[in-house]
């Protein structure tokens, strides 16, 4: 009999603390399309850990060369400094970035990348002589981590509320979301292209475009349920931000490595944008690794603007290219390439479709949305109890079915390893339909 855990000391991050010790839910090995949990069951991820192990867990090559990295130089400082797996890094990131976006900031996560990317827009427009360009602009609904950078052009009231007065100048587009015309789209929804014109006709009118430094957004927004952007949206931010001097930092920490089947949303959507950041399936999560791709003239001038000898960019962290982090990345980078996970999932997107809006007309079920392997089932609430009905559906999936699934208020959110498999398709959505059905 295995020690019972004492769960007393950890502050668990964005978890119901006390909820949870009262029966947790534990994980104690994972392999392939699957976690074990501390009483021996097999349970299937839906939900790629957080977004992020695309390639299955345990990858037998990634693993092997953090193991080997680890033995034999287990660190080495960025700073004034360098170790090869770090340039090999950058090098095989912008070698799969989309044309033009080849110079590679490296941090730890997502939320570094975000205010890290929101610094290089500020600074970038200071640099060139538009000092007033201090304002940022998010989205309603969105998630860009929680660094103050990330909470302030996030849209996440909760995540805001006790640091309002703290934030930065920013403002919130309209999130496109729009049930009512798009309710159970296959794909990209029809409706809805026209709220990007409120960016410059509302916004913009507002604050004047010349205090504006960067639009930043999600191409599919994930974390707050699953909110794709309706056809032509993004092609239309686009459209403004050039007009207008504005940069456009797509946040793919969720899109990339090949959630939609290509190398980044940037590149299915045709929509390139200033810079990116990515994390994540970066090392398919096997190490804490984030990065912001910068198109090569942003950069560039950088490093004209400073004397000779000078840092040309006063940021950093004491773990940017990490050894570890690193290693894992130019494997998962070879992974990617060798076993083709990518065009798996777009091979997988059809079939992965057709199951998700087969919960059509299920009890409860108002909305399916998908688009590549990401698939949003939004459930009609239980009266006066938001959150209730899709948590108790994450439960009983877990403790009954043996799959693992998220959820965020009233929607469920799937995010499956890109290697699912078509029977493990259809045990995620069959397990879904049960618990469905079940409801009272
Ligand atoms: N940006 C997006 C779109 C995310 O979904 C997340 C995390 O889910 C983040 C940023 C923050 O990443 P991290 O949790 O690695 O800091």
């Amino acid at each position: 009999m295995t020690q019972p855990i004492d769960t007393a000391h950890l502050w668990m991050p964005f978890t119901a603390n006390r909820q949870f010790k009262q029966k947790p839910r534990m994980l104690v090995a994972a392999s392939g399309m699957h976690y074990t949990s501390d009483d021996g069951r097999q349970i299937l991820d839906g939900t790629a850990g957080l977004w992020c192990v695309n390639a299955g867990h345990c990858h037998p090559k990634i693993t092997e060369a953090i193991r080997r990295q680890a033995g034999e130089m287990d660190f080495a400082p960025m700073f004034q400094m360098g170790h090869p797996a770090a340039f090999e890094s950058a090098t095989a990131l912008a070698a799969i970035a989309p044309e033009g976006l080849n110079r590679v900031f490296f941090c730890n996560d997502g939320s570094e990348g975000v205010d890290t990317a929101l610094k290089i827009a500020i600074a970038w427009q200071r640099m060139r002589g538009d000092t007033l360009r201090t304002r940022l602009i998010g989205r309603e609904r969105a998630y860009h981590g929680v660094g103050f950078g990330g909470i302030a052009v996030g849209g996440i009231a909760g995540n805001r509320k006790h640091f309002g007065p703290t934030l930065a100048s920013v403002d919130h587009l309209r999130h496109p979301l729009d049930i009512g015309r798009n309710a159970f789209s296959r794909g990209l929804p029809d409706h809805g292209a026209e709220i990007a014109d409120e960016f410059e006709q509302r916004l913009l009118a507002l604050h004047d475009p010349a205090t504006v430094a960067a639009l930043i957004v999600e191409p599919v927004q994930g974390s707050t349920g699953v909110i794709l952007p309706p056809k032509g949206y993004l092609q239309k931010l686009r459209a403004i931000c050039d007009k207008h001097g504005i940069l456009l930092i797509f946040d793919e920490v969720i899109t990339g490595f090949g959630r939609l089947g290509a190398p980044f949303a940037a590149d299915y959507f045709g929509v390139v944008p200033d810079m990116i950041v990515c994390a994540k399936g970066l090392t398919n999560a096997a190490v804490p690794m984030g990065a912001v791709i910068v198109r090569q003239d942003i950069h560039d001038d950088f490093m004209r603007a400073s004397a000779e000898g000078a840092i040309e960019f006063y940021h950093g962290y004491t773990y940017s290219g990490h050894p570890l982090a690193a290693a894992a990345m130019v494997a998962t980078m070879g992974v990617y390439r060798d076993e083709q996970v990518f065009e798996r999932a777009a091979a997988m997107a059809p079939y992965f479709e057709d199951a998700a809006h087969s919960l059509r007309g299920l009890p409860w079920v108002k909305d399916v949305r998908n688009l590549g392997l990401i698939c949003g089932i939004e459930l009609e609430p239980v009266p006066g109890k938001p959150t209730a009905r899709a948590f108790d559906a994450f439960l009983k999936c877990f403790w009954d079915k043996g799959v693992l699934i998220r959820t965020t208020g009233d929607i469920i959110a799937l995010s499956p390893p890109l290697i699912i498999d078509r029977a493990q398709v259809d045990q995620l959505f069959g397990a879904i339909a049960d618990v469905l059905k079940a409801q009272s």
